[in-house]
């Protein structure tokens, strides 16, 4: 069973609107390979202007970087799901290292953000991983297991067919540090076989597992290469075309 490969790029709070728009067409223009998607990780200010651009492109869709846990209310500042269904944006990444930091995002929030994502019919990237100090430590197995246990395998198998997983160890991300391909594909086969424990072969051999922290045009083919490493989620060399087109051309 062939799953998708994908290359999520994560903008976080970069690029003008002008710099993302131009990014995006020229993305936009790419030729993508069969059985590969790219999702763009756009500002919320630009959301409905890159959706409405890409919209005919059946293999570029655009993500949220963060929604509410709750449909509305007083929650000044934030989006929410039934917001981005309205501009036609379905895909959300949830639980970025840097939302769980800087935003005190909990395993318990983000359980509720995801359910209420997933009840809403959105495509979830959901990001894991460990800080240096549980690497030192080699108890990043452990760690990566109770951060899917306490917010994502509450699911049922049906509804795991909307959630991609990312893998980003902390200590890789925006750091020029990468796991190497052995350390991503012994995660990656980790993951997987909580996946396959909680929900059995099928699911696990059809979710998608992306490798997250400092991919860059010269690592991404070899990390790529990995039997369980179906992909990306790229920060920083996301915000440039020309790099992001060769890691794109290293699937
Ligand atoms: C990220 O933001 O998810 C990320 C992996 O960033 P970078 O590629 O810059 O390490």
């Amino acid at each position: 069973m062939s799953r998708t490969m994908i290359l999520a790029g994560n903008w976080k709070m970069n690029l003008s609107y002008s710099e993302a728009r131009a990014l995006a067409s020229s993305i936009d223009k790419l030729r993508i390979g069969n059985n590969i998607e790219v999702i763009l990780g756009c500002p919320a200010p630009y959301l409905d202007a890159i959706n409405a651009l890409v919209r005919s492109n059946k293999k570029v869709s655009v993500a949220a970087q963060n929604a509410h846990h709750e449909a509305f209310g007083a929650f000044t500042g934030e989006t929410s799901h039934l917001m981005l269904n309205s501009i036609g944006v379905n895909h959300v990444i949830l639980g970025h290292s840097e939302r769980r930091q800087y935003s005190k995002e909990s395993n318990r929030l983000l359980k509720q953000k995801l359910t209420t994502m997933i009840d809403a019919g959105m495509k979830v990237i959901f990001c894991c991983g460990e800080p240096l100090a549980i690497r030192k430590k080699k108890s990043q197995d452990n760690y990566v297991y109770k951060q899917l246990k306490d917010s994502v395998f509450h699911l049922t198998a049906d509804q795991m067919s909307l959630v991609t997983i990312a893998y980003e160890p902390i200590w890789a991300i925006g750091t020029g540090e990468t796991a190497t391909p052995t350390q991503a594909q012994s995660m990656h086969k980790h993951i997987r076989s909580l996946i396959k424990k909680q929900y059995g072969n099928v699911v696990a051999k059809k979710t998608s597992i992306l490798y997250g922290g400092s991919v860059k045009p010269k690592n991404a083919k070899e990390l790529f290469a990995k039997a369980d490493v179906d992909g990306g989620l790229v920060g920083g060399a996301s915000l440039n075309f020309d790099s992001f087109k060769k890691i794109l051309a290293a699937f």
